[in-house]
């Protein structure tokens, strides 16, 4: 996570400063700005040097409590002017936002970036540092009673669940029934009697592999309805003149419709593949 550095808001220099060394830091407090979370912190800045009489922002970090930004304060080593009489031992962070009762205004990503900050701290210290509000150690409600709850709480994430990643394409179940081979000589297929003689429409009733072509054609229709296809008069495909075996526009639209589920070439014509794709490819 990137630290907005203080050239990067525009701070103003620091009118004094003193440093304290890891061994001191034994808090981590966390305190709200109780004001429009559009507050900068070059406003708070402001405020701090110019109305308070401070020698720089008071707090070690800050966060945009909608944002999520992280913002340098005084930083890690600096003795900050957040808790009179503690900011020796303790790192000031402020959610920069108001806090009111009921209402969550913390967002999931000002949380990330707050816990973010506090394993940080943790890692640089060597050490779990003691996670307190502002509250546990100074007369005031800071840092209000949604953050006040989280900091005791452990910094839960509970709402931080990385974004769901993209499902995998469902793998489809089975076909379903047995296969059964494509009737027609290689090259063949089912379509309009205006065809080729290698167009098998089930008008004149050819004889292939035992059946006639409109036993044949009927059975491919009736595969679809095994997978799922609505087939039949009155239904959504073959709805007029229903499963009979007689290779027209509707045989063509349903023939279709497969042909484009499948991401076969889709031409409206049952020949091989599309005949196959019925038996062995998995129903989505
Ligand atoms: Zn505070």
């Amino acid at each position: 996570m990137d630290i907005i550095s203080r050239a990067e808001w525009g701070a103003r220099p620091p009118e004094s400063r003193s440093t304290v060394p890891w061994s001191k830091r034994t808090v981590f407090m966390g305190h709200y700005s109780a004001a429009s979370a559009t507050q900068t912190p070059r406003q708070i800045q402001d405020y701090h040097m110019r109305v308070r009489g401070w020698s720089d922002i008071g707090y070690n970090f800050l966060i945009n409590s909608i944002t999520g930004d992280l913002f340098e304060g005084r930083g890690w080593n600096v003795l900050g002017a957040h808790c009179e009489g503690h900011n020796t031992e303790s790192i000031g962070v402020c959610i920069i936002g108001k806090d009111q009762a009921g209402k969550q205004d913390v967002s999931d990503a000002a949380r990330r970036a707050f816990k973010w900050l506090y394993d940080e701290a943790n890692d640089r210290k060597g050490k779990r540092l003691t996670l307190l509000g502002h509250r546990d150690r100074g007369n005031t409600t800071c840092p209000g009673n949604e953050i006040y709850a989280w900091l005791k709480a452990g910094l839960p994430l509970v709402g931080s669940t990385p974004a769901p990643q993209p499902k995998p394409p469902a793998a489809g179940r089975p076909a379903p029934g047995t296969p059964i081979a494509f009737p027609l000589p290689a090259g063949w297929y089912f379509g309009p009697a205006s065809g080729p003689d290698y167009s098998v429409s089930g008008l004149h009733e050819r004889y292939f592999q035992g059946r006639t072509d409109r036993a044949w054609l009927r059975e491919w229709a009736t595969q679809l309805s095994r997978r799922g296809w609505s087939i039949g008069k009155g239904q959504r495909w073959l709805g007029g003149a229903g499963n009979d075996g007689i290779y027209g526009s509707e045989y063509r639209a349903l023939a279709e419709a497969f042909q484009r589920d499948q991401h076969l070439d889709v031409d409206g014509l049952i020949g091989k593949h599309t005949w196959d794709a019925a038996y062995r490819n998995p129903v989505r």
